[in-house]
């Protein structure tokens, strides 16, 4: 498929997602980097959410939680371009009811080029980078020019 560009503006709109063995890792993880993350828009699965901002008491829109459609809602939202980074501390050790809500969200997550962070140190590159305080460009599917193709 063609690609065209979009921009990623300094204030990042965040998504914060870990399963339940991974939540205290990415209470962890938040708690460090507070100071990073309240300068962008974070969003979270339902009890990430509620974890988290109860926790921190940093400003997360929780959404539906994950087993119930919220990994689902949370992709439509990365389809919208609504979300710009993902940190999805997804647990490789123990199956989950949802696996192929999992799996989706990771896919779409590829399919619209956003950066994914699935563990600490990934979510600690990601972080450090001069990106995260800046705009900057990424390429996304062109589906326009896909369909004017088709016609
Ligand atoms: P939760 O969902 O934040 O509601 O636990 C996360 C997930 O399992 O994807």
């Amino acid at each position: 498929m063609d690609k065209k560009t979009r921009t990623i503006a300094a204030h990042k709109h965040v998504a914060l997602v870990a399963h339940d063995n991974c939540k205290k890792d990415l209470l962890a993880w938040v708690s460090t980097n507070k100071a990073k993350l309240q300068k962008h828009f974070l969003y979270a699965t339902g009890t990430t959410g509620h974890l988290l901002s109860k926790e921190t008491g940093l400003a997360i829109k929780s959404l539906i939680s994950g087993p119930m459609g919220g990994d689902q809602q949370l992709g439509a939202l990365i389809s919208e371009q609504e979300i710009d980074v993902l940190v999805f501390f997804w647990d490789p050790l123990n199956s989950v009811p949802h696996d192929p809500d999992v799996k989706a969200l990771l896919r779409i997550a590829s399919v619209w080029n956003i950066p994914v962070a699935t563990n600490q140190a990934s979510a600690d590159v990601i972080f450090a980078s001069p990106l995260m305080d800046s705009e900057f460009d990424i390429e996304i599917p062109d589906y326009e020019a896909y369909l004017n193709k088709r016609t």
